[in-house]
């Protein structure tokens, strides 16, 4: 990977896939953060150029090793989400065997995909870790900056460094992100939404998430950061709904459906049973439960209309630790329609009757999060696991 930051070129900004790329004196722990893995965010490539310039400028030593990675180059030079697939939808097992294997004439986001695969696979072959990532995002409704992650243990820890909201699970309802993949693989990997795509703020946003992410993973001290509270204060200043959340209800949007959020909801805002918060096909869309609004959708690409989230008690996040460090989960293999799956080690294949009886609820207590349904059967998986090779070929 080069060291060339975005340039202008003809009055527009030319991407690259490698914003910057530093080497730290010890080597560990090695930081990879993503930015513009939706073409339409750039927010988080505006922060990322931010931090490597002012590492350059201020020659701030680094402990590890940090990478700054641009996501979809082709959807970001075109300012839209993604040309033909979602890049944050399509890293799953089947789908980079595909991208390895096959001979086929590739579509834009698979040669991204590609490209990216190889740079994860080289660096984490390359380095010794513990290795940290992050991936950066910006909403189409405004919101406080807050951080989505797949419930493990190593991920909660480190979430719960920064003053802002955490939500969990959210690979439950969604196909493929990038970081649910490389969470498979053990390594610490945490989303962050930094505000909405075209506010100044989220840039903001980005670049003191960036310079806390760096300080908390060790890979920089903070007394080599100018100004390094100011920082703080940024993510501090948006800590009112500080805390664990869990989704609740997802709304998906179908093939031909006309959707039209109803104006003025932004994240984290409460809503009440039956509060008209959608059209779909001109007809009223209601709450179903009370709940605070998440990823309302507000613009023209995208499934997801909308989600419900409610805070998660701290006794439940306590409770939860407990049963996972004691290894408790053993236990749920001993319940009649419950069996370990005979292939994947962290699997359990669930009798739909057995998975109504114990709620979804308590598999999450355990650590395991709903994953597909096969042979009417659900598949739970656990989050929780020890670092595994990534190895793909
Ligand atoms: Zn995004």
């Amino acid at each position: 990977m080069s060291n060339i930051n975005t340039k202008k070129l003809h009055n527009k900004v030319v991407f690259e896939r490698c914003i910057g790329r530093k080497k730290g004196v010890k080597t560990y722990p090695s930081i990879i953060i993503f930015g513009g893995i939706h073409g339409n965010e750039q927010a988080g490539i505006h922060g990322l150029k931010k931090v490597i310039q002012n590492i350059d400028n201020e020659n701030v030593k680094l402990n590890g090793n940090f990478y700054a990675i641009a996501g979809n180059l082709n959807a970001l030079h075109k300012n839209i989400r993604f040309e033909v697939a979602d890049l944050n939808r399509i890293w799953t097992d089947d789908h980079v065997n595909i991208i390895n294997g096959s001979n086929k004439d590739l579509n834009p986001e698979e040669k991204e995909q590609s490209e990216i695969y190889h740079i994860i696979k080289e660096i984490l072959a390359t380095d010794k870790g513990p290795f940290y990532f992050i991936d950066l995002h910006t909403t189409s409704s405004e919101t406080i900056p807050f951080i989505t992650i797949s419930d493990s243990l190593n991920n909660r820890r480190f979430a719960r460094n920064f003053s802002i909201p955490v939500v969990l699970g959210i690979e439950e309802y969604l196909d493929g992100p990038l970081l649910t993949y490389i969470n498979e693989y053990g390594h610490i990997s945490l989303g962050f939404e930094a505000g909405q795509h075209n506010n100044p703020e989220s840039i903001i946003n980005c670049e003191a998430f960036i310079w806390q992410s760096l300080v908390t993973s060790g890979c920089i001290d903070k007394k080599e950061i100018k100004n390094y509270e100011r920082y703080q204060q940024i993510l501090i200043s948006h800590s009112k709904h500080n805390g664990f959340y869990e989704i609740d209800f997802h709304y998906f949007l179908q093939d031909t459906e006309e959707f039209k959020m109803i104006n003025g909801f932004n994240n984290f805002d409460n809503i009440q049973m039956q509060q008209v918060l959608a059209l779909s096909n001109n007809i009223e869309v209601k709450a179903n439960m009370n709940g605070q609004i998440f990823m309302p959708l507000y613009q023209k690409q995208g499934r997801d209309g909308f989600f419900i989230i409610t805070r998660i008690s701290r006794i439940w996040l306590q409770i939860s630790a407990i049963t996972r460090k004691l290894k408790l989960h053993h236990l749920l293999r001993l319940l009649p329609g419950i069996k370990q799956d005979p292939i994947y080690k962290y699997a359990l294949i669930v009798n739909p009757r057995t998975a109504k009886f114990l709620t979804t609820k308590i598999f999450h207590l355990f650590g395991y999060r709903k994953k597909v349904v096969r042979d009417d059967k659900l598949h739970f998986i656990k989050r929780d696991r020890k670092v595994i090779e990534f190895n793909h070929d």
